[in-house]
Formats: structure tokens, sequence, C-alpha cells
């Protein structure tokens, strides 16, 4: 039932925009959910950009947002490294912004070979380099550490198509030293949890937006809430066809999605 839901967890890339472009219906969606008292989180697995980040990429789209509209996997790997490391220290391989950003939430980062690492934190890293993952590998395979990275998506969709994301980065790594990270993000249910936590709504009045079956769509079948795939990014309507997380709405794109939630016809 789509007509009693007013959290809207939604993914960006691919769902309601890609790259610097907002798709056709987005804007009218989230000005309906505010008129109708509803709240909207953008949840994403993009951890090249911190939260500050993405309110000014918001402010460009004329959409006002503060901290409580996002939850990325960067700032739910910040929380679960705090909560499970402390003040130990931890080796990033990271962008400059996430590394800004676990070091703004009071977490020992560091980005060389130092004494006492006892976690690498490995994200969607935009800058990697070749010499920062071997140092990943080195810690990885000469250090008594854990591994948690924030995300498992392969690919990134953008404009000509898509780049490698955090979960290739990991496979990457993966061939070296044989280990697979605790992924963080989407479709650990645990971002849908803290987004209901931190909300006045029920499990029930949830619902993930996405456009990638195997994290959007997974997280909120993890989560126990109900699910809206669209077409404007990774999944096509072939793909349900043999998915182990079929979606409980399909939309060819949001636009259609925003009609569906104002007719309350589903
Ligand atoms: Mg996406």
């Amino acid at each position: 039932m789509l007509n009693n839901k007013r959290l809207f967890l939604f993914d960006i890339d691919g769902t309601i925009a890609v790259d610097n472009t907002l798709y056709d219906g987005s804007f009218e969606l989230i000005n309906y959910i505010d008129s109708i008292g509803g709240k909207s989180v953008y949840v994403t697995n993009n951890s090249t950009k911190s939260v500050a980040d993405y309110i000014e990429k918001f402010s460009r789209w004329n959409i006002k947002t503060d901290e409580s509209n996002f939850m990325t996997a960067s700032s739910a790997a910040c929380r679960y490294l705090k909560e499970n490391f402390g003040e130990k220290k931890i080796f990033a391989c990271a962008t400059k912004s996430f590394v800004e950003e676990m070091k703004n939430s009071g977490l020992n980062v560091t980005e060389s070979e130092e004494e006492g690492i006892r976690c690498v934190i490995v994200g969607f890293d935009n800058e990697l380099t070749y010499d920062k993952a071997a140092l990943t590998c080195k810690i990885l395979q000469t250090r008594d550490v854990k591994y948690v990275a924030t995300n498992p998506d392969l690919c990134c969709p953008v404009s000509f198509g898509a780049v490698p994301d955090c979960g290739a980065i990991c496979k990457l790594i993966e061939c070296a030293v044989g280990r697979t990270p605790l992924f963080v993000g989407k479709p650990n249910r645990l971002i849908v949890d803290e987004c209901v936590k931190n909300s006045s709504f029920s499990y029930g009045e949830t619902i993930v937006v996405g456009d990638r079956l195997y994290t959007d769509i997974a997280c909120g079948i993890n989560a126990g809430v109900e699910t809206a795939v669209v077409f404007t990014g990774e999944c096509k309507e072939k793909d349900l066809e043999k998915t182990e997380f079929p979606p409980t709405y399909a939309f060819s794109n949001i636009r259609e999605f925003f009609d569906a939630v104002k007719s309350g016809n589903c």
C-alpha cells in the first residue's frame, strides 16, 4: 500500500538523479512528500561525498535539506566504526572528503603505515592510486586488523555508463589478499533501522526506493519494509523475472512513482 507511506528512503544515483542532473518528477515528488507531512531521507552508498557535500549538491537543485535528510554509507560507517573501535587507530583507503568526515566524527584515522592499526576501512575511493591500494593490501596481510568497507556496489552509474565503485575496489584487494570486508552500507538493514529510529514513523509507513536490486531493494527486504524499483538505473524490467530480491512495486521512472504515490492507487 503506497498511500500510507510517510518515510521515503530514496537512493540517489540512478533513482532520483544521475551525476548533477535531477530526474523529471523528483522535485515535485519531494515537495509532495513535505506537503503530506512525510519525510525524505536520501540513502546513498556513494561514499565519495560527505553529508555536507550532499547538502550543497541538493541546494543547487533548490532542495533544502539538513543532516537529518541523509544516510550515507560513509556516515553509517563512521557510526559503526565509532561504536566498534572508539579511539583505536583505523587505516583508511578513502577520499579526502570521507577521511575528513571520519576525523570530524572523532575517529582516529590514518592514511599511512603506523603502529597500532586495528581496522582497515575502504570507501568508494575515486582518488585511489596503485600505491594506496598496495599499502591497503600490505596492512591487511601484515597486521591483525578487522576489515570494513562502506558499500558492496560494483559500479556507480554516471552519464556515459558506469565507473568502478567500492565493491569493485574490494574485489581488486580480494584478488591480492583473499579477504572480504564487512559492508556497512546497503543492503545491511542497519541503514533502514537507523532511519526509522531517527524518525517518528513506523516500518509500515516506510518505503525504500532505488534502482539496484542487490543493494537498495535487498536492504528494504532485509529490514522488512516495502520497496519500489525504478528502471532509470541498473535494474531493467527483465531482471525482475529471475531476481532473489523482488521489489514490492516497479516503475519506469520516478515520475511514474510520484503519480502512483499521489493517486494512492497501488
Ligand atoms: Mg543507485
